[in-house]
């Protein structure tokens, strides 16, 4: 099989010297393990933590080691009695491999009814989990709250926004592109949008909203430090990511503006979908199943073709060439 090695670390901004593309001799499974074949795989924000030697939520790879990712895929050979040829399966802890050799109780069937089986590493997978339960477990949206998400377009926040808009809100989206914008207000009800590349985010949300009361924070840096100084009474700020910063070479400083935590009594609260159980991971995406399938969710894809190609798809999200889910196709079922 191919498979894409982290050939070395990378300071800042990753680039292609970072990755290996090699071949590998796969043994047959053993029993309890499944052959895969990798029909799509994903690349998340999150890997950036992974290629860095520093203690966090998730352990670094190795240098020379394949990189993992969610995958889904069929099933080519199984050693595992709940599994067999011609499955499709999801891992979350896959390989960036055309095919692997993986945990058979670590898989689990792609049930996306009739949304393609790529939305289960989108938003009837782990992304669409996380916006479903950090907005509605750490946000507590209430009716008629302004709700504000940043990285507004991309997998976790367009879930995000939506929830919190059937849930009676009104949403504003923050993302760095027109067509985003577009997207977010004219097809998937976001009541605002505002371009942090070109506009003055701190004055466009004076003008769209009385204040915000729930901030869903996915970038940090300076469009967090925008919203900040408007925040409400008893807002409630949900950090689920920090992709501005995630390439800093320098540790930033803290946030200087606590104060406004004194002012408005608000709570910062972090949300990590790895402490979502089974059964809330069941819930979230039965619920989320069926707005997909009733449209009440909608969802994009930006699809990137061909495994060769996943180091560059992986660096389009620092660069935000993703509307919706960054998927990787790697090969036909
Ligand atoms: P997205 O689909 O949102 O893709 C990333 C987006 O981030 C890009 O499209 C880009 O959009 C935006 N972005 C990139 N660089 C910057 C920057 N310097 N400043 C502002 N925006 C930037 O990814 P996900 O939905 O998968 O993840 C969103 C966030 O949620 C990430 O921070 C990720 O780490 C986090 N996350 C956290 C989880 C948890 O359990 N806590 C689980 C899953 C994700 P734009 O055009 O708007 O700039």
């Amino acid at each position: 099989t191919r498979q894409w090695t982290l050939a070395s670390r990378p300071t800042g901004e990753p680039t292609m010297e970072n990755f290996e593309l090699q071949s590998a001799e796969l043994d047959d499974p053993e029993p309890g393990e499944v052959l895969v074949h990798t029909l799509y795989q994903s690349v998340d924000p999150y890997m950036r933590g992974r290629m860095r030697d520093a203690e966090s939520y998730a352990d670094p790879w190795e240098v020379g080691d394949p990189m993992r990712a969610a995958v889904v895929g069929e099933v080519v050979e199984s050693a595992h009695s709940e599994f067999e040829q011609g499955d499709v399966v999801q891992a979350e802890e896959g390989l960036w491999a055309e095919h692997a050799v993986l945990d058979g109780d670590s898989l689990r069937p792609a049930r996306t009814g009739a949304a393609p089986v790529s939305t289960a590493l989108g938003v009837l997978g782990m992304p669409g989990v996380t916006g479903y339960w950090g907005i509605l477990d750490v946000g507590s949206p209430q009716p008629g709250d302004t709700v504000v998400v940043s990285a507004a377009a991309g997998a976790v926040g367009s879930v995000v926004g939506q929830v919190a808009k059937l849930g009676g809100c009104d949403v504003v989206g923050i993302a760095g592109a027109d067509e985003k914008l577009e997207w977010l207000t004219e097809e998937i009800g976001f009541d605002a949008a505002i371009n942090y590349k070109t506009e003055n985010v701190h004055e466009r949300l004076r003008e769209e909203t009385d204040g915000v009361d729930v901030y869903f924070d996915n970038v940090g840096g300076e469009v967090t430090d925008a919203v900040w100084d408007l925040l409400n009474v008893r807002a409630r700020v949900v950090v689920c990511g920090q992709i501005a910063l995630y390439n800093a070479t320098e540790v930033p400083t803290g946030p200087r503006k606590l104060a406004k935590l004194i002012e408005t009594r608000a709570k910062v609260e972090g949300v990590l979908v790895r402490d979502y159980g089974p059964e809330q991971w069941g819930e979230a995406l039965q619920q989320l199943g069926e707005w997909v399938a009733t449209g009440e969710v909608g969802y994009r894809e930006n699809v990137v073709e061909g495994f060769e190609n996943a180091p560059d798809a992986f660096l389009g999200l620092f660069e935000g060439v993703n509307i919706g889910k960054q998927v990787v196709k790697v090969g036909d079922a």
